[in-house]
């Protein structure tokens, strides 16, 4: 188990790249985030070995489905040993509630977290599906249900963070993507913001891919983010 604000973004399409980086970092430094590509190619096995070699991972899978799905998805989940998962906030109440139920009450239960909008939402495409009003509203009324359901924390934008810190209390998670460290590339990131500006926002943890991944050394990538937290 680490005590890392890192969670490093395993996009990968293959277990054994995936496998190549995870052997370069060290688990107590970091913790692994496996989403759905390359858990539909490689399936529980990746995450099962990772677990085994000391990893705590984020299984970022964003269920969406009626509630007795969902709750059987994240026990399902918890048995493979995750430390964190997430569901659609958009599922509503009852479905966030069972996933909840569905982990049970020990401290040791993983992590369940919330995602409210995609940030790949603009204003048009909310609209379009029916929504009205602003988007940080709505994230911040998704929130707010996430809370009220028993979920522990949102995936949120760190230009969210600051609004939502002020909205829930310490306890709550927010975890972040959309980091870059000064002086790294952006690539496809519009909104970024630097690893201290994120906690200074508020969140609890950063989620960081490309700036950790695509490094010719990605534990030297990770300790200069490191000591950028000090
Ligand atoms: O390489 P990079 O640091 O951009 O990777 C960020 C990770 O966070 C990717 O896995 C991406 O899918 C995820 N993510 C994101 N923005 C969101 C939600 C998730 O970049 N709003």
């Amino acid at each position: 188990m680490s005590d890392s604000k890192i969670i490093v973004a395993l996009d990968y399409s293959t277990a054994d790249d995936a496998f190549a980086l995870a052997d370069k970092l060290d688990p107590a430094r970091c913790r692994l985030k496996i989403g759905k590509e390359l858990f539909t190619r490689s399936g529980p096995n990746v995450v099962d070995s990772l677990v085994k070699q000391g990893f705590d991972i984020f299984l970022d899978l964003k269920y969406h489905d009626i509630p007795t799905t969902v709750a059987k998805a994240c026990a399902a989940a918890a048995d493979l040993g995750v430390w964190m998962m997430n569901v659609h906030a958009l599922g509503g109440a009852a479905m966030m509630t069972a996933a909840h139920e569905a982990l049970g009450h020990h401290a040791d239960r993983p992590h369940l977290i919330a995602v409210t909008l995609l940030t790949s939402m603009d204003q048009t495409t909310f609209e379009q599906i029916g929504f009205q009003g602003s988007i940080t509203d709505t994230v911040l009324r998704l929130a707010k249900l996430a809370d009220d359901s028993g979920l522990d924390g949102v995936v949120c934008s760190a230009q969210e963070a600051h609004a939502l810190r002020a909205q829930h209390s310490d306890a709550f998670q927010l975890i972040t993507p959309g980091i870059r460290p000064a002086n790294s590339e952006r690539g496809d990131q519009h909104r970024t913001m630097t690893p201290i500006e994120a906690i200074t926002a508020g969140s609890n943890y950063l989620v960081i891919g490309r700036p950790i991944t695509a490094a010719s050394d990605p534990m030297l990538a990770l300790k200069g983010i490191e000591d950028s937290l000090i």
